[in-house]
């Protein structure tokens, strides 16, 4: 028998499609466009893989001395290196991208954690376990009281101080829970050892948003505004996301990051969701995501993302993917992205297991997650145990606690970073990007990397982790004295006091 809804669930289901009704809006796509065309285009990138598949090694040794100059590379030169397969060559492009990455960023690793806040969503990604067709899926959006005591978890017992904030698409997540959620994460300071735990970088992953709405997400003091595209090939697109669903409209989510410039939200991650397509197509297409920025804002993505496609509870569609992205392809995408945009951050997550992690960190990744969960409320609910399928978007393949991962970063000779100054000291935007071309930006992450790692090591760490820690501090002190003369006594000052329990210092 099937019952008729009552007066208030009509109303409600009205609400709900108006609002879905309401969501793109045409002016806010059309103004971008130059002659009514958009940036990807699909056949100059075709056009330019075709013509560079026997890269002379002359020539690629020179597009790497531009990628150590700092210097975006153009899309026939990135093509030049996608099609590179000597191996001798193939490892000297892994050795630039290694230098890049320090002569921009330094030795050190930035830690985050994902939080996923809710699981409704409008939208119906084939790819996805989120998707609204999928019946299996248990929904739940967290309120502030169970937010409250997810960040008690993820600042006072695991130490995280940056969090990539997820919001699934729909009425319930809309843009006033956004802005509420993200005070309510703000608010919490936990007593930890020796000091006290909060979360002082909320990054933002979300649906594609109108530039009112940035501004709001601009005014609540979010660091990175990520949006990403998927895929750049608009034909497979058009198949993945069907077309009676927002996330259908290819040119709403592909502006999305000239609409944040345009609020003011200067901070912008993008990505692609590995797999869906050809891979060397989606680097080329990234590639013009960051060229039209620059050229549009004067200001380059700050980070790139690159998941690949995870098997996912109740979703056939990525059991057997026609473009599966092996590891040796997926090693060689990430050398690529960080010789063609050498300025970006570049973040590598759980998604990938532990071994393949290790292999890939050191080829120019700068950013990455431990101690992870993605079943909402998994923090504070499960942080011993397993995560159960049906509650996860996709299945991760490394489950490993942030303590493991640092000591594994440390015995490898890497600095993990907490460091969340950039943004609070305004380093963002155009003044950032000059920072970085200049390896400026590596100083500031010295000297905050040292100071935010005897913190969480002083708060969180194991006694085997603080061993193996303080040789990497003791190795980067020496560092600064001999680098950075010029700022070493007032950084000493900042180091003594945090070990004395002082917190939040930072240059
Ligand atoms: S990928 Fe995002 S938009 Fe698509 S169904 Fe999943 S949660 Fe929704």
């Amino acid at each position: 028998m099937t019952i008729a809804p009552c007066k208030k669930e009509k109303r409600h289901e009205a609400d709900h499609y108006s609002w879905i009704k309401r969501r793109i809006k045409t002016e806010q796509i059309e103004k971008y466009l130059d002659n009514g065309k958009c940036f990807i285009d699909s056949i100059g990138i075709e056009r330019s893989l075709a013509e560079n598949t026997h890269p002379d090694p002359r020539r690629v040794r020179d597009i790497l001395q531009k990628s150590l100059a700092v210097e975006t590379l153009t899309l026939d030169e990135t093509a030049c290196l996608l099609h590179v397969e000597d191996p001798e060559l193939l490892a000297e492009m892994q050795r630039v991208a290694a230098e890049v990455k320090v002569k921009v960023y330094d030795n050190r690793i930035v830690t985050f954690a994902p939080l996923y806040l809710s699981n409704f969503c409008v939208n119906d990604c084939l790819y996805c376990s989120f998707r609204r067709s999928n019946d299996q899926a248990r929904r739940r959006i967290l309120t502030n009281e169970e937010i409250r005591r997810e960040i008690e978890v993820l600042a006072g017992v695991i130490g995280h101080k940056r969090l990539i904030v997820v919001y699934g698409e729909h009425p319930r997540s809309d843009i006033d829970y956004m802005v509420s959620t993200l005070q309510t994460i703000a608010d919490v300071k936990v007593k930890t050892r020796k000091g006290w735990g909060q979360i002082r970088r909320c990054n933002v992953n979300a649906a594609p948003l109108s530039i009112e709405e940035l501004r709001l997400l601009k005014d609540a003091g979010i660091g990175t505004f990520q949006v990403f595209q998927e895929t750049y090939h608009r034909p497979t697109y058009e198949k993945v996301h069907p077309a009676d669903t927002i996330k259908g409209d290819y040119l709403w989510r592909l502006y999305c990051m000239h609409r944040a410039m345009e609020a003011g939200v200067d901070d912008v991650g993008i990505g692609v969701l590995f797999g869906l397509y050809d891979w060397k197509f989606e680097v080329m297409a990234l590639l013009c995501h960051a060229i039209e920025l620059e050229d549009k804002f004067g200001i380059g993505p700050h980070t790139i993302s690159f998941p690949r496609l995870e098997p996912a509870g109740n979703t056939p569609f990525v059991e057997n993917p026609e473009h599966r992205v092996n590891d040796e392809a997926f090693k060689k995408l990430v050398t690529v992205l960080r010789l063609a945009v050498p300025y970006t951050g570049m973040i590598l997550t759980a998604r990938e297991n532990a071994r393949l992690r290790r292999e890939v960190l050191p080829l120019g990744c700068t950013q990455t997650d431990a101690s992870t969960k993605i079943d909402i409320g998994g923090y504070a609910e499960r942080i011993d145990e397993n995560q159960p399928d049906e509650r996860q978007q996709f299945i991760l393949g490394d489950t490993r606690s942030l303590d493991d991962v640092v000591r594994e970063l440390a015995e490898a000779g890497y600095i993990t970073s907490f460091c969340t100054a950039g943004y609070r000291c305004g380093r963002t935007g155009q003044k950032i990007m000059k920072l970085l071309r200049s390896g400026k930006e590596g100083q500031y992450c010295k000297l905050n990397a040292i100071i935010t790692f005897r913190e969480w090591l002083d708060d969180f760490g194991s006694e085997q982790t603080i061993a193996v820690g303080e040789n990497v501090i003791e190795r980067e002190i020496e560092q600064v004295k001999e680098r950075l003369p010029g700022v070493y006594e007032q950084f000493l000052g900042y180091y003594e006091k945090t070990k004395a329990g002082n917190r939040d210092l930072y240059f």
